[in-house]
């Protein structure tokens, strides 16, 4: 039970890890795509403000006197003049009027007041005179986006160094940001679920067979183990005892060497019917296929079973139909009758029918080996053919069943590519109906 907790307990550890690992995966490419779509979206506004800096330190570049000269300005030199030639007022001009050119001393003080809109807010307009030619971002007002650069501008005869300080409002873009972040994060989520979904799927349809087969091993095995040790345990006692009284005779104790014995048989039959199942579980159960007349060979098959019968009270009846020669491989075959046989002896009383029964259905060999036993439950008939299933373990053990006779026998039809299936018996008992392909 606790190794079957174990097993469990890994399956889910490895459906998490799967959907931690789905889960990264899903959110760094969101965030990939998240920062791309941004670079994107600022990408123009950022061009615009690095193309401002270009301009106007150009412009810096040039003499007043060329720049009045210049065609683009000789229509402003008027307001040129009036705005007492400071060549601070012209960089507005040549840049794009969506910038705002905020013109700052060496102490980062606004020496211009044609901020338009902003200047109702020029105390908020942060300004780092360490951060400059650099891209930021900042929010006016808690409300208003804009991305900004700041430079040094220097100064020559006329005019002093000055800081410019260059925004661009950017409310459109950082809207469009939102949205895209809301669609990706949206995405993601949807993501997130469905490896949810994909992993558990995923680890069910490929983990799921390997995990129970690992149960189905682990269960094997303690119950072999268990099969081991009981008889084990007997001989050993016994043997001990024997060895106690070294010189009593062979006859006063011939009670304790039977129980030995059989417990050595019962040992015996158990490695055997392992050794075939694993023959069976690495596909080397090799048949070795001949045409038999089932009829004929299943009387010979019954022949002592019919004694053993008459000796508890109890009746073989046979109703044998199908007169074709057939491919088995005749020693497998008589196997599994011997398996059928064996139960159907064990588990009726005196009285009893066992009915043996073969017939040509759907263009298959039908054998049916039937009785009016005690029967099998509902749940019992579910779980016949797995190894070790008895259905009373107490009472099975008196009967000298291990649980592994119907497993081999499953295995033996399967190998012939039939099938085999248990049913109750009206008004009570067992019907075990085998099919064999017909060639
Ligand atoms: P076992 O060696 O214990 O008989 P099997 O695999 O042959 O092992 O059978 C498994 C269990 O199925 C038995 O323990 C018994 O409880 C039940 N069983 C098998 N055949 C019959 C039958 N003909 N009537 C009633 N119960 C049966």
């Amino acid at each position: 039970m606790e190794e079957k907790e174990q097993v469990r307990l890994k399956f889910f550890k490895h459906i998490i890890y799967n959907i931690c690992v789905f889960m990264i995966i899903f959110i760094v490419f969101g965030l990939f795509v998240f920062f791309m779509v941004q670079d994107t979206i600022y990408e123009n506004v950022d061009n615009e403000l690095y193309e401002s800096e270009r301009k106007i330190l150009e412009l810096e570049n040039l003499s007043v006197n060329t720049i009045l000269g210049t065609k683009e300005f000789r229509n402003q030199i008027e307001d040129i003049l009036q705005s007492n030639l400071n060549v601070y007022y012209i960089t507005k001009r040549i840049v794009n009027p969506n910038v705002v050119v905020v013109v700052r001393d060496l102490d980062g003080e606004i020496i211009n007041d044609d901020l338009g809109r902003l200047s109702e807010y020029t105390s908020e307009i942060n300004f780092d005179k360490e951060n400059l030619d650099k891209i930021y971002e900042l929010t006016i007002e808690n409300e208003f986006p804009y991305r900004g650069i700041n430079f040094l501008l220097e100064g020559n005869d006329s005019q002093e160094d000055r800081y410019i300080q260059l925004l661009i409002n950017v409310d459109g873009e950082k809207d469009l940001v939102n949205a895209y972040f809301r669609i990706i994060s949206l995405a993601v989520l949807l993501g997130c679920i469905l490896s949810i979904l994909a992993s558990y799927i995923l680890s069910k349809k490929t983990l799921k067979p390997l995990t129970d087969n690992l149960i189905k091993q682990t269960e094997f095995v303690q119950n072999v183990s268990h099969e081991l040790r009981t008889p084990l345990t007997i001989i050993q006692a016994k043997q001990e005892l024997l060895l106690q009284e070294p010189n009593a005779k062979i006859i006063d104790k011939s009670e304790d060497i039977v129980l030995t014995l059989n417990e050595t048989k019962r040992l015996s039959k158990l490695v055997k019917e392992l050794l075939i199942l694993s023959r069976a579980d690495s596909n080397k159960l090799n048949l070795q296929k001949e045409s038999v007349n089932i009829d004929d060979y299943l009387k010979e098959i019954i022949l002592p079973y019919k004694e053993i019968a008459q000796m508890q009270e109890k009746e073989i009846v046979l109703d044998l139909n199908y007169k074709v020669d057939i491919n088995i491989d005749a020693s497998k075959i008589y196997q599994l009758m011997i398996i059928l046989l064996d139960n159907a002896i064990k588990y009726t009383e005196a009285k009893d029918k066992i009915e043996i029964k073969t017939y040509l259905k759907d263009n298959r060999c039908n054998i049916e080996v039937k009785d009016t036993g005690i029967g099998i439950s509902d749940e019992g008939l579910k779980r016949i053919f797995e190894r070790f299933y008895r259905e009373d373990r107490a009472r099975n053990r008196e009967t000298g069943g291990i649980g592994l006779g119907l497993s081999i026998a499953n295995v033996i039809v399967t190998a012939h590519n039939g099938t085999i299936k248990a049913s109750h018996n009206e008004p009570k008992g067992t019907i075990f109906t085998i099919k064999l392909p017909t060639n």
